[in-house]
């Protein structure tokens, strides 16, 4: 069976669920064998077997200080090296650019932002605010596919996850751009913002930087907080927390939206959410186009009537 490479989103040692998801991905296709860059490949080698990892091919851990392009030049030499079927990378905005590298450097083609694919390598898009479901196939070389986190549901399965060491030569240019410094997000009790099931994001509707109606029914769920960029652009809620176009790409189980419009830059990071719950005064709202729950009414009055309901009922 071909090896189908899983480029691992970890942090110090800590896989992230995207990559657990990935793997439940790459089990359909062939023999999933995980790249890992950097550090902590013994902590992380436990969880990966728990999803199926044959293999972890593990990179010397100075490529991790190097920004993208000599981690498209490592997956480009492994596919080589092993014949694999596909590569699969999470959709994050890093992520994207060394899929595209790595085409490149193939000659292949490349699919971003893809929320399912099957085991001929067919890949599902969510397009039009979710309205439209597209499919496409790689039709050159070996496929690249960045696959959205949480579009997938991860499966656990045994693997062995059988170290081997990667020796790999980094050209000089791709060593061009180096890391720096890295400065750690502020994390907080909730769920990390593009990992957790619910989100409850509050956009300017919320009126002021008293964000506590949003954080308390967020709360309420187990939810991460997000916000839009005209709440963040106020100075209402941090930046890392935006969620659309330039901010944060989300796929929860459940989005609620607080007096968020539905601009199409905020759709483009939430679209693929399975279900939406939009609170808005204007019954006109767009957002109320994509959602699967509407209520029309202010959310200073609907937001803490749930809360208190869900507080209630657990
Ligand atoms: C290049 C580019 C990139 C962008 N990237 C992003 C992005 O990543 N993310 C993003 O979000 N935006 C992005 N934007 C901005 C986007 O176009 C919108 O301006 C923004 O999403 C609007 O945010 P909003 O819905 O909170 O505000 P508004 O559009 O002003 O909507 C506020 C909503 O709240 C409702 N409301 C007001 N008061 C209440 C109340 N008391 N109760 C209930 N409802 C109420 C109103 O009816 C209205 O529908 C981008 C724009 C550009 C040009």
């Amino acid at each position: 069976m071909a090896e189908v490479l899983v480029l691992v989103d970890h942090v110090d040692g800590e896989v992230k669920k995207v990559t657990t998801e990935l793997l439940t991905v790459a089990r359909r296709i062939g023999e999933p064998a995980a790249v890992w860059i950097g550090d902590g490949a013994d902590a992380g080698r436990a969880r990966l077997a728990e999803y199926g990892a044959a293999k972890v091919y593990v990179a010397p851990a100075e490529l991790g200080d190097y920004v993208v392009a000599p981690k498209a030049e490592l997956l480009a030499k492994l596919v080589g090296d092993t014949s694999a079927a596909a590569v699969l990378v999470s959709a994050t905005a890093e992520n994207k650019e060394i899929a595209g590298r790595t085409a490149v450097k193939l000659g292949s083609g490349v699919l971003t932002d893809v929320v399912d694919v099957t085991a001929e390598l067919v890949a599902e898009h969510s397009v039009f605010g979710g309205s439209t479901i597209t499919h496409a196939k790689v039709r050159t070389g070996v496929p690249v596919i960045a696959v959205r986190p949480n579009a997938v549901t991860p499966e656990p399965a045994e693997g062995a996850a059988a170290q081997e060491d990667v020796a790999v030569e980094v050209s000089d240019a791709a060593k061009g751009a180096k890391v720096v410094e890295r400065v750690a997000e502020e994390k907080g009790e909730r769920p990390e913002l593009t990992e957790a099931a619910i989100v409850v994001s509050g956009g300017r509707g919320v009126g002021s930087d008293d964000f506590s109606v949003v954080e308390n029914l967020a709360d309420a769920l187990g939810a991460a907080v997000g916000a839009s960029r005209a709440a963040v652009d106020s100075g209402w809620y941090p930046n890392q927390f935006q969620v659309g176009q330039t901010g944060k790409t989300v796929s929860p189980n459940l989005y609620v939206a607080l007096g968020i419009s539905g601009a199409i830059q905020h759709r483009a990071g939430m679209q693929t959410s399975k279900n939406i719950l939009a609170v808005n005064k204007d019954p006109e709202a767009p957002i109320f186009e994509l959602a699967d729950f509407g209520v029309v009414g202010d959310l200073h009055t609907v937001a803490p009537r749930l809360t208190e309901e869900i507080t209630k009922r657990k």
